[in-house]
């Protein structure tokens, strides 16, 4: 036996031994793959591809890279410093129970929350059938005819709301009707929104106002269904005298009072709005919360978001789709209905698994429970001389305090209790799902004086009813679909999620190369924080000496993103990229308009630029010019220069992609940028490419004045099949004071206001970040970015002889992703991309993206955290699939006849008894050697995509349609 010479000490300890798990090419790996793309060393390929005029001054300054155990123990600390109170603060987010079936395969489940967002329908049947449960439960509860798949928050939906009203009603007015007791944040974000447009909002606070501005001019109306303070109002009322004016009734609305009241639906609303929070999603102090939007029929073209429907296969057998609107940013660009995007999948799924596994006899005995307890809790607060104000209410009391209101919050606090004031002399009290006889007694204790005798319980027990006029109780049924009254038991419930989930390609099984998406690995010990308690049961609007831990963890995170992209400000707030740029281009507005220049409203816009940076110039009341690219796949700086000279005046701002969509990284974009500052504009760097730059290069130092970040790709928030996301808006010094502001979260109101509900956005997801950057360190993270660079090269150079890379630099390098160009191959032989793109699923992974930025392509980004074997795995997939291009081209294979043309193959058309194709069964499975033993089976053939818009059906499919 040979001694060991002992190890220092320090390589024992290792404080980097999560870098190596979360990048998946060895030292080994590396040096095989420098050698097939030709470069000496990692140094040498990103000094050859990197413009030298921008890479990085300094290193960037974070804490040293640490161990998982020992980050996840400085975060548990971090966590500690929020105090979890019993909440009774309402406001639209409450306390749930979230199943443990459903916690545990669901939202730690990472066949859940690493898939991607569902535009391969046939590998996506799975959460494509929650979503569609999702819209079914928000149709039957609201009793609306049609629900899109999720939106951000309640108050984005509202706003979105808003919009869709001006673009479908008759009225030309520019004035929207607001009622006071909605809840604050949907009105301060309504308020952010509506500026832009030149909508006036009219906030009516009192009955009087109310009816005064119902009877004037306006396109909506919004009213709280139950108001935020708690009170129902009979709607039904208005509704009338709305229409008449040609105008719209949009109704916030609160999913589980539908259960008892009468929905908007049945009153002839328009548009419902609304979260679906307090189905089972923690309020993870302000979120991810899937909110919901619901509309009458006429409306549906125009619906913002993603709407999932039903169509069927080539086989004929039902399947799931994206419906009409699935990626319309990126065809209607400028004039999309909205810039939403990323959405709130994952919320969304646990929402509809919530109501499939209760039912709706499971959801109406929980309303009836808070309901009941909300009237006990009333009564008994009025025997201590507390009456509440509203004879008519659901699940929250409203008392008038008075002088004493401070000091009944005070008493609560000191109970660890929290209650909401509003209005210096008001109290709010909102019951929810867990609240106990004991929490009903606690709050007696809260209001009862000294010497008081605490009301009795049973007392009140007896034939107690809710506190709702006969006239608003809802008599129709809702959730009458087999799948709501099937999988009551968790046996049943675990095996329904379980079967969903074996339909779906997610990260957990293959590598999903999404060029723009940055699929990288969501490493366990970046999730396992977000339902931590502390973490995951805290009010965004508690005090703020409660969410100590939050506010540490915003300020270092900030800080660390601060280091990466080199800019001076950022905020947490936008929920999603989308909102990350609509918030960037409110500041650069903002500061124009602070200097006297409020006219600089152009915004230049590259034509590859993502879909998303004309919706959201268009939604920041931007006037968008087109900039030309060149061959090469670069901004056209002659063009640039024209443009420029021309708007010269009016030139708000630029946005581009860095390095661009196209896959590289233009050597002049530092002359770009002086370009646009001579002519008095900002520049915008969409950041959602960050993964090629972070450690390398800096936007705040090469001329970006904003960017926003996409966690949720660059920062390891993993896709949820579709968001959650989180979207940092990053700012230059003297665009600090234009960042996003938030009254109601007792954040500093700033010039621009509110873009999210909750002032942390989607709080509960940012310790995934901060995880990821606390065990990478500057060193690692810097390693992360070389080696997406080094991987991307690699497949661009090994699938060069099959697929030529459409744009490279001089030397032939990419960045971080490389466009594969398949538009010869419709010549030849009639394959489009979409086919490659289906016959990978037979091989088992999920499709590049497809036709992004150009048609017929499709986009590589394999990222940092796939292994050799895996990237080589896939790689051979894409030759094996050449070849059988090449027995098209050559006349083997019939053009309309083949693996491709055919592709996805189900195990149900292999087995079928006979076989008619001009291939053997063999050659259609597509099963690689190394993978007999784990072969993905899509459960749909191809998806007719026009069926299913010709004949739109977004609810559960009637059991007849399996027949
Ligand atoms: C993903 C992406 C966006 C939009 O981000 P979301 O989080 O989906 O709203 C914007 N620009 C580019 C280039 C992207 O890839």
């Amino acid at each position: 036996m040979l001694m060991q010479s002992a190890r220092p000490l320090g390589e024992l300890e290792n404080p980097s031994e999560f870098i190596p798990r979360h990048i998946g090419v060895s030292e080994e790996d590396e040096r095989h793959m420098l050698s097939v793309i030709g470069e000496a060393s990692r140094r040498a390929l990103i000094d050859s591809i990197v413009p030298r005029s921008i890479a990085r001054g300094t290193a960037m300054q974070l804490p040293p890279a640490t161990t998982e155990a020992a980050a996840l123990g400085e975060l548990k600390a971090i966590a500690q410093r929020n105090q979890v109170f019993k909440s009774f603060i309402g406001q639209g987010y409450y306390g749930t129970h979230t199943p443990g079936v459903i916690l545990r395969n669901i939202l730690e489940n990472p066949a859940w929350y690493t898939a991607y967002t569902p535009y391969q329908a046939e590998i996506s049947q799975g959460r494509m059938e929650a979503l569609v449960n999702f819209q079914t439960m928000v149709c039957d509860l609201t009793g609306m005819p049609i629900a899109n798949a999720s939106m951000l928050d309640e108050a984005t939906a509202a706003a979105e709301a808003m919009t869709l009203a001006r673009r479908s009603v008759k009225s030309r007015s520019n004035t929207i009707v607001v009622a006071g007791d909605c809840h604050p944040q949907t009105i301060e974000v309504l308020q952010t929104r509506a500026k832009p447009l030149g909508i006036e909002l009219v906030l009516a606070n009192s009955h009087e106002q109310w009816v005064k501005a119902i009877a004037g001019d306006y396109f909506a109306v919004l009213a709280q269904y139950p108001s935020t303070s708690g009170r129902i109002d009979d709607l039904r009322l208005d509704v009338e005298t709305v229409h008449a004016k040609q105008a719209a009734f949009i109704v916030a609305a609160d999913l589980l009072a539908l259960t008892l009241l009468v929905p908007p639906g049945e009153f002839n609303a328009d548009i419902v709005c609304g979260s679906t929070q307090r189905f089972g999603m923690p309020m993870g102090a302000g979120g991810p919360h899937a909110a919901f939007l619901a509309c009458r029929d006429e409306y549906k073209r125009s619906l913002p978001g993603r709407l999932v429907g039903v169509s069927v296969d080539v086989h004929g057998n039902p399947a799931y789709r994206l419906a009409l609107q699935t990626r319309e940013q990126h065809i209607r660009r400028e004039k999309a209905t909205s810039n939403i995007c990323t959405a709130q999948v994952l919320p969304a799924v646990v929402a509809s698994m919530y109501a499939v596994y209760h039912g709706p006899q499971g959801l109406k005995r929980i309303a009836q429970r808070v309901a009941s307890y909300t009237v006990i809790l009333a009564k008994g607060l009025e025997q201590l001389g507390h009456k509440p104000r509203a004879a008519a209410y659901f699940d929250t009391v409203s008392l008038h305090t008075g002088e004493a209101t401070d000091a009944l919050i005070a008493k609560g606090h000191a109970l660890r209790a929290n209650l909401r004031k509003d209005w210096v002399e008001y109290i709010y009290i909102s019951l929810d799902e867990t609240t106990t006889r004991d929490d009903i007694k606690l709050l007696w204790t809260i209001f009862a004086k000294p010497g008081q005798q605490l009301p009795d319980f049973a007392q009140f027990e007896k034939g107690v009813e809710p506190a709702i006029p006969q006239a608003l109780r809802r008599t129709s049924g809702f959730l009458a679909h087999p799948v709501f009254n099937s999988h009551h038991s968790e046996t049943g419930m675990l095996r329904y999620i379980r079967g969903l989930s074996d339909k779906d390609l997610a990260l957990d099984r293959s590598m999903i190369p999404l060029g723009s998406c940055t699929m990288k690995l969501n490493a366990t010990s970046e999730m396992i924080p977000i339902t931590w308690p502390e973490f995951a049961h805290v009010h965004p609007f508690a005090p703020r000496d409660q969410l100590q831990g939050y506010a540490e963890l915003d300020e270092q995170l900030r800080a660390w993103l601060c280091q990466a992209t080199g800019y001076a400000g950022i905020s947490l707030q936008p929920n999603a990229g989308s909102q990350g740029e609509y918030a960037g281009l409110l500041a650069i507005q903002a500061w124009h308009a602070s200097r006297g220049q409020a006219h600089r409203n152009v915004c230049l816009i590259p034509s590859s630029a993502h879909g998303t940076n004309p919706a959201s110039a268009q939604m920041a009341g931007m006037k968008v010019v087109v900039t030309a690219c060149d061959d090469m796949g670069n901004v056209d700086l002659d063009d640039l220069r024209l443009k420029c000279e021309q708007y010269s005046e009016h030139l708000a701002c630029i946005m581009i992609t860095y390095p661009s969509t196209h896959g590289v990284f233009e050597t002049q974009v530092k002359e770009l940028c002086a370009l646009v500052h001579e002519h008095g504009g900002r520049v915008y760097v969409d950041g959602a490419n960050m993964n090629a730059l972070v450690g390398v290069a800096a936007p705040g130092e090469f001329g970006g004045d904003v960017s926003h970040l996409n966690l949720h790709k660059t920062f390891c928030i993993p896709h949820g099949g579709g968001g959650p996301g989180v979207g940092p808006v990053c700012v230059v010094e003297d665009l600090v004071p234009f960042l996003p502001g938030h009254k109601s979260g007792g954040l500093p109101e700033h010039a621009v206001g509110a873009v999210s509900a909750a002032p942390l956005g989607n709080a509960a997801v940012l310790p995934i970040s901060w995880m990821y950057v606390r065990m990478m360190g500057a060193e690692g993270l810097q390693h992360a970015t070389e080696t997406a660079i080094l991987s991307a090269n690699y497949i661009s150079t090994r699938l060069r002889e099959h697929y030529p890379t459409l744009y490279a630099s001089k030397n032939g390098h990419v960045a971080h992703e490389c466009i594969l160009d398949l538009r010869p191959l419709k010549d030849s032989c009639g394959v489009m991309a979409e086919d490659v793109a289906k016959r990978l699923a037979d091989y088992g992974f999920h499709a590049p993206t497809l036709s992004f930025p150009v048609p017929n392509t499709l986009m590589v980004e394999p990222t940092e955290s796939e292994t050799l074997e895996e990237i080589d795995r896939f790689i051979a997939a894409m030759v094996a699939i050449r070849e059988e291009i090449r027995k098209v081209e050559r006349g083997e294979w019939p053009q309309d006849d083949n693996p491709l043309k055919n592709a996805p193959h189900t195990a149900a058309t292999l087995l079928k008894g006979e076989w008619k194709h001009a291939y053997p069964r063999e050659v259609g499975a597509a099963v690689l050697d190394e993978r007999r033993h784990a072969k993905y089976w899509p459960p749909v053939g191809r998806v007719d995509n026009v069926y299913g818009d010709r004949n739109l059906f977004c609810s559960c499919v009637p059991m007849s349609a399996y027949e």
